[in-house]
């Protein structure tokens, strides 16, 4: 047994897998073009494909936003620890590795409630020595216990400025979740000089094709609430947003890797980085 794996004795047990039905973060990994998925994920993909034919757009374009981001936030704002929320299986470059790329010595603690998360988890224990990263298996919607884990204190110094990812996981959290409260908690937490970076599926350019790939989700009971351009700039509320502001992610500070022929229909993904007075 992995040691790293390991849980609380009272909760030890294998994990169940659930290879006979589709799940959303293998859903995601085969849309982005990962190994890590079963016959029914994929069936599921083309399902949603065929609702939505341009939903393999919004995971590359959303991935590539990630690492843009990253890549800002250890060059321009020299941020060297981070707090990446809803980490989804691993798809290279991870967070570390790009800011690992910049400074060796960035520290990374990576948070998922999905126990198929955890079992990849491994690949994103891969630090350099000079820096760390950590794992907890935790719910977003339990800001405490993610603030205190003991992973997250020893990688992370809450005294210091953390880079607060959350990158497409808030329109997996409905209203009835109060997602605003558990962002806001969050943000409490940091010190002034922090920052968050967040992006969200919209509905703003297509409503009723996201309405039923939100209802394909829901037949498999996960909740899915995509959110407009207002709903989604309410998340950075307090907070510095900084240029170029919440565009649909394409057109936050792109390079050669963003597709130029991708519509802001097709990707339908907001994203900003904002920073904590
Ligand atoms: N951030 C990655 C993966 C996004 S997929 C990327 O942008 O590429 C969304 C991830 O959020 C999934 O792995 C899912 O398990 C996780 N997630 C959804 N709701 C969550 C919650 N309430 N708490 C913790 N993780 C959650």
């Amino acid at each position: 047994g992995a040691e790293w794996m390991r849980k609380p004795a009272a909760d030890r047990e294998p994990i169940d897998l659930q290879t006979d039905r589709p799940h959303p973060a293998r859903v995601y990994d085969y849309l982005l073009g990962g190994k890590d998925n079963f016959p029914t994920d994929r069936a599921a993909a083309e399902q949603g494909l065929q609702a939505n034919p341009n939903s393999r757009i919004p995971p590359r374009e959303n991935r590539n936003f990630l690492r843009r981001v990253v890549e800002y936030l250890a060059v321009e704002q020299g941020v060297r620890q981070f707090l990446d929320i809803g980490t989804g299986i691993p798809t290279s470059p991870n967070v570390h590795e790009v800011a690992q790329a910049v400074a060796p010595d960035s520290r990374i603690v990576y948070v998922d409630n999905d126990p198929i998360v955890l079992a990849h988890a491994r690949a994103l224990l891969t630090s350099k020595p000079e820096g760390r990263t950590e794992y907890v298996d935790a719910d977003l919607r339990d800001v405490e216990q993610i603030l205190s884990a003991p992973q997250l204190r020893a990688a992370i110094d809450l005294d210091r400025p953390v880079a607060l990812m959350l990158i497409a996981i808030m329109h997996f959290v409905g209203d009835a979740d109060r997602p605003y409260d558990v962002v806001r908690r969050l943000v409490d937490a940091l010190p002034s000089g922090s920052y968050l970076a967040l992006s969200h599926l919209t509905g703003d350019f297509d409503q009723a094709a996201w309405d039923r790939v939100a209802a394909i989700y829901a037949r498999q009971g996960v909740t899915m609430q995509v959110r407009s351009h207002d709903e989604i700039a309410r998340f950075f509320d307090g907070l510095e947003l900084l240029d170029p502001g919440l565009p649909i992610v394409t057109k936050w500070r792109p390079d050669a890797d963003v597709d130029p022929n991708a519509t802001d229909t097709q990707v339908a993904v907001y994203g900003g980085v904002a920073r904590k007075p």
